[in-house]
């Protein structure tokens, strides 16, 4: 009963086969590998961007730092939700990666609506030389409280990053877990709408860690590959990643994946409605916040489940309601999720 994240679970058995076979003989490094050919074709047919850049890094934290770099100047600001990952969750690394760029915070929850980000926006760039310069608005889709945008909402807030020229990057840590959500294509969820880069999620989906970054316009693969260097996250032994990236996406292992995790988590949110359980945030994906009372947290601990509190710890009264996070990924089971609830109901 393992619902801490979706990082914690095993790699999928194709993406495993593709490692194996890509361990014989000897490979050019650096993304000169021949696997790393066929990935970049893939990719591009995937989003249906035949000029796309597609590069491969180890961590969505260099994903989406090194993207954001590539998209904002040194003195410039890159505009997100309080809660996005690159603000609570990176250590600075986007501001880091970028040579200090800042991040702007558009007030609200972790969905961030358009006249809050355009508000957030006309603010800055106000003062002459002494405030920083308007940079990239940076989507979470799913968000960090497990919410997906619908294609209207993404596009309403391209629309506004268009309106003062802004580019738009798409944190897509769980892009495919979004994409099944939606049931449209992945053109439609990000270029379609005005999306210029794309931080597209392996690891969390099952493969072992590998992440892609999508640039739509080439203009910005030769920067983007020099910052990847200098920020020592070109891999050496390349056809590694390459292989994973191949194995995930080869079919509809990827996809599966993701309807495996988003069904998981309707069948856990579902019961857990019926047992009487509260929800901080609408789940729409593979991530519930829930609240119920400390004394079913109690037995779920000592039972061995895992997973994260939310707010509050296992001491204090049994029957007040504590909230806690819970993540399926690809391999959760139904024995698992039911046993999970029957615990929660006592
Ligand atoms: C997990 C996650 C990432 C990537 O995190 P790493 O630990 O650096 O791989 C990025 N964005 C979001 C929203 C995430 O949940």
């Amino acid at each position: 009963m393992y619902f801490a994240s979706d990082n914690s679970g095993p790699v999928l058995p194709e993406v495993m086969t593709a490692l194996a076979d890509a361990n014989t003989g000897y490979a050019m490094p650096y993304g000169a590998d021949p696997i790393m050919e066929q990935v970049r074709a893939r990719v591009r047919e995937i989003f249906e961007a035949p000029e796309a850049a597609v590069y491969l890094v180890s961590t969505g934290t260099a994903a989406n730092s090194l993207a954001l770099a590539t998209l904002v100047p040194p003195y410039g600001t890159v505009f997100c939700s309080p809660v996005a990952h690159i603000h609570e969750d990176e250590c600075n690394a986007p501001e880091f990666y970028s040579g200090g760029a800042k991040l702007t915070l558009v007030p609200g929850g972790d969905r961030m609506t358009p006249d809050s980000l355009r508000a957030t926006i006309a603010k800055e760039e106000t003062r002459g030389v002494h405030g920083p310069v308007r940079g990239p608005v940076s989507i979470t889709q799913v968000t960090e409280r497990g919410g997906v945008y619908s294609l209207d909402e993404l596009s309403a807030l391209t629309a506004v990053a268009k309106d003062f020229g802004l580019p738009v990057h798409l944190d897509g840590a769980r892009f495919a877990n979004a994409l099944v959500a939606l049931g449209c294509t992945p053109a439609e969820m990000t270029w379609k709408l005005g999306v210029d880069a794309v931080s597209f999620g392996g690891t969390k989906n099952g493969c072992m860690g590998v992440e892609a970054v999508v640039f739509f316009d080439p203009a910005r693969a030769q920067e983007f590959e020099l910052r990847r260097k200098r920020g020592a996250h070109l891999f050496s032994k390349h056809r590694y990643l390459s292989a994973q990236m191949a194995g995930y996406l080869t079919g509809n292992v990827w996809l599966d994946a993701a309807r495996r995790a988003n069904a998981a988590c309707t069948r856990l949110a579902d019961g857990l409605r019926a047992a009487g359980a509260g929800f901080l945030h609408e789940p729409q994906a593979n991530m519930i916040f829930a609240t119920f009372p400390r004394a079913a947290h109690r037995r779920l601990h000592e039972a061995g489940a895992r997973y994260y509190l939310w707010d509050g710890t296992l001491d204090g009264a049994d029957d007040e309601a504590v909230g806690c996070r819970l993540v399926c990924d690809w391999s959760a089971t139904e024995a698992n999720i039911d046993r999970f609830l029957e615990l929660v109901r006592g």
